[in-house]
C-alpha cells in the first residue's frame, strides 16, 4: 500500500510514525514545504523570549530520524501543488530546484495545518512586522530583535557614537493565546508592549468575566492592552520603526510588531482535489478522519470536528487533536477500527507564571445557540492546603447542565494547580461525567498538592448543593428586587461593600434573624460564596427565601479583586 502524507509537522508526522508501528510493509511518503519536520511550533513564543535558547531544541524529530528509524520517505522543503483525485496522483515541487514529479498513492493524508491569518492592510509588508508559525519565523523575530540590540556592546569604537538604534517598542496584534504568549515574551525581552485586539476580551473562547481576570494579571505585569480596536495599517517611521493605525484612530508606534490574527485552514489541495468543505471553512471529515474522498484523509488544525458539546461543527487548531487525529488515520488506514470523539477544545496558557486553562463550552457559546439548560458556579478554592505554605487561590467557573448535572465546561486561572484541574475536568467531561461524579471523583491528595476535599470535588460538592436545592443560587447580573445580605464582618466592607446591602456577619446571623424579613427574598453575599453558603443554609432551614450569590464578592469584580486575594 502506498501512503502519501502531506505536511510533516502534529498531525502529519504522528500519522506517519503510527502507520508504521502497524504495517511494517507499507510504502509511506510523508513531503513538507518548509525546511523541518516535526517541529516544536508551541515552543516557538519561547524561543523568541530566550526560555529556549537553543534552535535546535524545537527540532523534536528530523527527516534522518524518519528514514532511519522508521523506513519513511520523508522529504523536506518539497511541495504538493497539485491532486488528482481521479488518478489518485500527486504533484510534488522540489521547493529548491523548482522540479515537478508527479506520484500516485493509495491513500493520502492531509495536514497541511492552517496558516496565519495575514490580511491584506497597507504596509503589512514593511520590514519588523512578523508572524509566528514556523522556525524560519522564530529565528527571522530574534535575527530582527538582535540587530537593533547591538548598541548594548557600547558606543561606536571611532565616532564614540551609538550607531545601532535600540528596539525597544513591540505591538502584538490579536490576542488569542500565540498572541499573548508572543507579548509575554517580549516583555521578558524588555521590550514595552502593546497588545491590540478587536474583540472586547482577550482569549475568546473564555467568558469575558474570566478573561478580564487574565487582563488585569498581564496589565499587571506590564501589557498595555487596547481592547475593541482593530488594526487599519501599518505606516514606515522614522528609524525603521513601523507606526500601527488602528480603527480607532490611534496610532501605535513600534519597532518590532507581531501578527497574530488568528489561523485559517488550508484547503488549498483539498479544494483542487474535489473535497468537501465545510461551512467552518475546514475540510469536513467523519469520525474517521475520512474526507469526502474514501481514499483521502485529513487532519489536524485544516479539519472541521464536531465540539464534543454542543455537536456544531467547529474549527479547533490545537496540537493534541492534530495528534490524535494523526494517529486515528493512521489506524483506520491500516484496517483498524478508531474513532475521534470530537474536540472539547481543552487549552491552557501560561503568562508570567500563572495560567489559564478551559474545557468544553463557554456560557457564551451556550448563549449562542440558545441553550438555556445551565447553570454555572464560581468557586476560589486553594490550589493546595492552605496550611501548607505556597498555596495559592485558584478562580473556577464550571458550567453544567441544570436537568441533569452533566458537566458541560470549566474555566480555571490562578498561579498554582490550574494545569491538573482543568485536565481532571477535561477527560471528566469527555467521559460525560455529572457534577455528582465529581463530587466523589477519589483524586490524590498531600498538603502540598491538594486538599482532601480538592477544588474539583468541591465544584461537584458545590454544584450539586445548587441542583439538590440545598445552596439556591443567583448571579450579580441577575439580582434585582432581592434584599441583599452581607455577611462579611464589617472590617472587610471598609475595603469594599456593596451600597443598600444589610450587614449582618455570619457568626451574629443566628441572633439576629428577626432584623430580616420573611416576605422577601434574600440574597447572601460574602466574599468567595462558602460564609454566603452557611448563612443560606442556616436562612432556609429557619423558613426564609434565601440565595446565595454565586462567587460573593470575588465574582463580582473579578479582575481587580482576585490577584489582590
Ligand atoms: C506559535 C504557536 C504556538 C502554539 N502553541 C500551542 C500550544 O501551546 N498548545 C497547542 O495545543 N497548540 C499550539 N499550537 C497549535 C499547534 O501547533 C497546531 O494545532 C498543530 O501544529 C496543528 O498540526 P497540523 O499538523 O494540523 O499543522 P502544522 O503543525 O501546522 O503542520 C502543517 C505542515 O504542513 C505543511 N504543508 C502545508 N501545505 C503543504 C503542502 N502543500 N505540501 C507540503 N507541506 C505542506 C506546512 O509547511 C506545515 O509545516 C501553536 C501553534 C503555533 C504556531
Amino acid at each position: 500500500m502506498k501512503v502519501i502524507i502531506v505536511g510533516g509537522v502534529a498531525g502529519g508526522a504522528s500519522c506517519a510514525a503510527r502507520l508504521r508501528r502497524l504495517d511494517e510493509k507499507a510504502e509511506i511518503l510523508m513531503v513538507e514545504r518548509g525546511p523541518y519536520v516535526s517541529y516544536a511550533n508551541c515552543g516557538l513564543p519561547y524561543h523568541v523570549g530566550g526560555v529556549i535558547e537553543k534552535e535546535s531544541s524545537l527540532l523534536v524529530a528530523s527527516e534522518k530520524t524518519f528514514r532511519e528509524q522508521f523506513a519513511i520517505d520523508c522529504r523536506t522543503n518539497c511541495e504538493a501543488i497539485k491532486i488528482s483525485a481521479d488518478k489518485k496522483t500527486v504533484d510534488l515541487r522540489d521547493v529548491a530546484t523548482g522540479e515537478v514529479t508527479t506520484v500516485s498513492y493509495d491513500k493520502l493524508v492531509l495536514s497541511p495545518g492552517a496558516p496565519s491569518v495575514r490580511p491584506p492592510l497597507p504596509g503589512i509588508d514593511l520590514a519588523g512586522i512578523f508572524q509566528v508559525r514556523t522556525v524560519p519565523d522564530a529565528r527571522a523575530i530574534r535575527e530582527w530583535i538582535e540587530k537593533g540590540s547591538l548598541f548594548l556592546s557600547g558606543m561606536h569604537k571611532y565616532s564614540g557614537f551609538q550607531t545601532v538604534r535600540p528596539k525597544t517598542r513591540a505591538v502584538v496584534i490579536g490576542g488569542g493565546f500565540i498572541g499573548l504568549e508572543m507579548a509575554e515574551n517580549l516583555v521578558h525581552r524588555g521590550f514595552d508592549v502593546t497588545l491590540v485586539e478587536m474583540l472586547d476580551q482577550v482569549l475568546a473562547p473564555l467568558d469575558q468575566e474570566m478573561a478580564r481576570i487574565v487582563e488585569g494579571y498581564v496589565e499587571r505585569h506590564g501589557i498595555h492592552l487596547a481592547l475593541n480596536d482593530g488594526v487599519a495599517g501599518f505606516k514606515l517611521a522614522a528609524n525603521d520603526a513601523v507606526d500601527v493605525l488602528t480603527k480607532s484612530g490611534k496610532t501605535y508606534p513600534a519597532d518590532i510588531v507581531i501578527l497574530s490574527l488568528g489561523v485559517r485552514p488550508d484547503t488549498t489541495l483539498a479544494k483542487m482535489a474535489g473535497l468537501k468543505i465545510g461551512e467552518r471553512g475546514g475540510i469536513r471529515v467523519d469520525e474517521q478522519m475520512r474526507t469526502s474522498n474514501p481514499d483521502i484523509f485529513a487532519v489536524g488544525d485544516a479539519v472541521e470536528v464536531k465540539d464534543f458539546v454542543t455537536g456544531e461543527w467547529s474549527l479547533i487548531a490545537l496540537a493534541g487533536p492534530a495528534n490524535r487525529q494523526g494517529r486515528i488515520a493512521a489506524d483506520v488506514i491500516a484496517g483498524r477500527n478508531s474513532h475521534f470523539r470530537g474536540s472539547q477544545g481543552t487549552s491552557i496558557i501560561g503568562l508570567f507564571g500563572a495560567a489559564a486553562a478551559w474545557t468544553g463550552a463557554s456560557e457564551k457559546t451556550l448563549n449562542r445557540i440558545g441553550d438555556k439548560d445551565y447553570e454555572k458556579i464560581y468557586l476560589y478554592p486553594n490550589s493546595h492546603a492552605g496550611y501548607y505554605p505556597g498555596a495559592k487561590p485558584i478562580a473556577m467557573k464550571v458550567i453544567f447542565r441544570e436537568s441533569d448535572g452533566r458537566l458541560l465546561g470549566a474555566q480555571v486561572l490562578g498561579e498554582d494547580g490550574v494545569d491538573k484541574r482543568i485536565s481532571a475536568l477535561a477527560v471528566a467531561l469527555q467521559m460525560g461525567a455529572t457534577i455528582y461524579d465529581l463530587e466523589e471523583a477519589e483524586l490524590c491528595y498531600a498538603p502540598q498538592f491538594g486538599s482532601a476535599k480538592d477544588p474539583i470535588n468541591f465544584a461537584g460538592m458545590v454544584a450539586a448543593d445548587v441542583i439538590r436545592g440545598d445552596m439556591p443560587l443567583s448571579h450579580w447580573d441577575s439580582a434585582e428586587e432581592e434584599l441583599l445580605l452581607d455577611v462579611r464582618e464589617p472590617v472587610e466592607l471598609a475595603v469594599e461593600s456593596v451600597p443598600g446591602a444589610v450587614n449582618i456577619p455570619l457568626s451574629q446571623l443566628r441572633a439576629r434573624l428577626g432584623e430580616l424579613p420573611r416576605n422577601r427574598e434574600i440574597l447572601v453575599i460574602c466574599r468567595s460564596g462558602q460564609r454566603a453558603y452557611y448563612a443560606t443554609r442556616i436562612l432556609l432551614q429557619k423558613g426564609f427565601k434565601a440565595r446565595t450569590l454565586a462567587g460573593g464578592m470575588l465574582s463580582r469584580t473579578h479582575a481587580e479583586t482576585f490577584w489582590a486575594s
